[in-house]
């Protein structure tokens, strides 16, 4: 008799029935003492593969095969093109298993290199817009009592800065900017402007007169400070900064341990790169819109680089502008957007 020689278990009784098991190509058949069955390889639930024991393969009915012979078995099942699935071939190396701990390895070396930004801007959809308004707040608060002070620029100049930038803004179709407002403090930062994630936009009296209160520079600057708003950055930084944390929120939706780390983060860790030039690329359009030309910022940032350029920069704020050196780049950037037809 050609065939594997398995036993048949029909599911109901123990009795084990010897049997030919044998492929045509297309269908098993398996042939017994008053037994005679056909049916489809794929009919069978083949089993995996171990280094010891019985090969068992069941069948939708109850019914079973059972094989001593593993390595007859396995041969069989070559026969009928199952290969064996990698996972099974794979657990039987000691190479596979050490190329796979190697792998997890690389796998969340590169999670923590490029995965926790990518994260993190997925996990910011899920963090509801009262989480920043919240934050802010927060933020604002706990700043005021360590380290800005009430502005000394008067009431007026500060309303006519708040106007300028107002009026620049109603360029843009109603509902399509994040709510801002403009605070004036006083502070050992410098020149420095910053947004909180509610649309607090925060300027430093020493900005205002680095920028002799020009009033196209400073809306130039808020445009700025209002793109970190519109793309949250500030939230998108809290996220990766505390990534861990911030999952266990977002599943038990408590955001406590947000909101504390919030001032810490915010006040540390700067913006990255694509950030800025998004916030940029924001200022530059704002500013155009509005009829005002980007050249401004270029100037603002010539400013700051004459300044730096001499004493030792203060400490900025890490959202802060001033958290990333005025760079050439930048300067180009807004002179190349001014130098656009409107
Ligand atoms: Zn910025």
């Amino acid at each position: 008799m050609d065939g594997l020689a398995v036993d048949y278990f029909d599911g109901r009784s123990a009795r084990a029935v010897p049997a030919r098991l044998s492929f045509d190509g297309a269908s098993l058949h398996l042939r017994g003492e008053n037994l005679e069955r056909q049916f489809a390889p794929r009919e069978l639930r083949w089993p995996e593969r171990t280094r010891h024991g019985v090969r068992v393969a069941e069948l939708p009915d109850g019914a079973s095969l059972h094989c001593a012979d593993g390595a007859a078995w396995d041969a069989f099942a070559r026969h009928c093109g199952r290969g064996e699935g990698w996972v099974v071939r794979a657990q039987q190396s000691w190479r596979w298993v050490l190329a796979s701990a190697l792998a997890t390895m690389a796998l969340l070396a590169a999670l923590y290199v490029w995965g926790i930004p990518a994260a993190a801007q997925a996990a910011l959809a899920l963090v509801p817009l009262e989480v920043d308004r919240q934050i802010g707040a927060a933020a604002l608060e706990q700043l005021d009592e360590e380290l800005l002070k009430p502005s000394r620029i008067d009431a007026l100049q500060q309303r006519r800065t708040r106007d300028a930038f107002a009026q620049a803004l109603a360029a843009q179709p109603p509902g399509t900017l994040p709510a801002v407002r403009v605070e004036f403090r006083s502070s050992n930062l410098g020149p420095n402007a910053f947004a909180l994630p509610d649309g607090t936009l925060v300027l430093t009296d020493e900005l205002f007169i680095l920028a002799d209160g020009d009033a196209d520079m400073i809306t130039g600057v808020l445009a700025h400070e209002l793109g970190h708003v519109r793309y949250r950055h500030g939230m998108r930084m809290l996220l990766q900064a505390s990534a861990v944390g911030v999952l266990a929120s977002i599943v038990v939706g408590d955001f406590n341990s947000l909101l504390a780390a919030a001032p810490v983060v915010l006040g540390q860790a700067g913006y990255s790169r694509d950030a800025e030039r998004e916030a940029d690329a924001e200022s530059a359009r704002l500013l155009r819109d509005a009829g005002l030309s980007p050249a401004v910022m270029a100037a603002f940032f010539e400013k700051m680089a004459r300044r730096e350029g001499g004493a030792t920069p203060l400490a900025p704020l890490g959202i802060a502008i001033g958290s990333h050196p005025a760079d050439a780049e930048r300067i180009a950037f807004f002179r190349a957007a001014a130098a656009q037809k409107l």
